[in-house]
């Protein structure tokens, strides 16, 4: 790449500034900085986390200041991704917050939503897994085929059930579900990463 006279001088100013807003950060001189400046003798925690969106399980690094999320960065130390994060990463703070603020649209509790129904109702953990198992055990009661029809084959399966897993789950919990799945009898038994 040809450098003139001229360019050399423009990105030594450039590399020179960027040097100065870092000394000035380090100095805890954040009026030098016209970025959204964080008072360093404020507490900057450091976080290990993995990222959640897709079973690699990549390490990071999120750094917070009050309760919001100032960087994601990849682990070092981590084995799988050595300091590397994807893309898709980069957006991990948005799981908590968007353009900076809490992000107002994060589910914490399980929401219901009734058969011809129009509105989303609350329902604690506790509710929402019991409701589940009883809908399963129902669906599967009703639904059970012994013997493969017109044969003597025994089979043991359900039909009327099915498993769509999600990209999020690693290769233990994949292991696990799968096994659970099988147990209950189960053939229709999918991943979402595959489709
Ligand atoms: S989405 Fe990217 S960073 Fe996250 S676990 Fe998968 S590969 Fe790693």
């Amino acid at each position: 790449m040809d450098i003139s006279r001229r360019d050399f001088l423009k990105l030594s100013g450039a590399s020179a500034g960027s040097f100065f807003v870092y000394k000035a950060l380090a100095a805890g001189d954040v009026s030098a900085c016209s970025a959204k400046a964080f008072p360093l003798e404020a507490k900057v925690a450091e976080t290990t986390t993995m990222c959640a969106y897709c079973a690699g399980g990549c390490g990071a690094i999120v750094s917070t200041y009050a309760d919001g999320i100032i960087k994601v960065e990849g682990d070092p130390d981590h084995p799988i991704n050595r300091g590397s994060l994807c893309s898709k990463a980069q957006a991990l703070a948005q799981l908590h917050q968007v353009d900076g603020e809490i992000n107002p649209w994060r589910l914490t509790k399980p929401l219901y939503r009734r058969a011809g129904g129009d509105e989303w109702e609350e329902k604690t953990w506790d509710e929402a897994i019991n409701d589940i198992a009883a809908k399963i055990k129902a669906t599967r009661d009703a639904n059970w085929i012994s013997t493969e029809p017109g044969t003597a084959y025994t089979v043991n399966r359900t039909e009327a059930i099915a498993s769509l897993g999600g990209a999020a789950l690693d290769n233990e919990e994949c292991y696990v579900l799968a096994k659970m799945l099988r147990a209950l009898g189960l053939v229709y038994i999918e991943h979402q990463a595959r489709i």
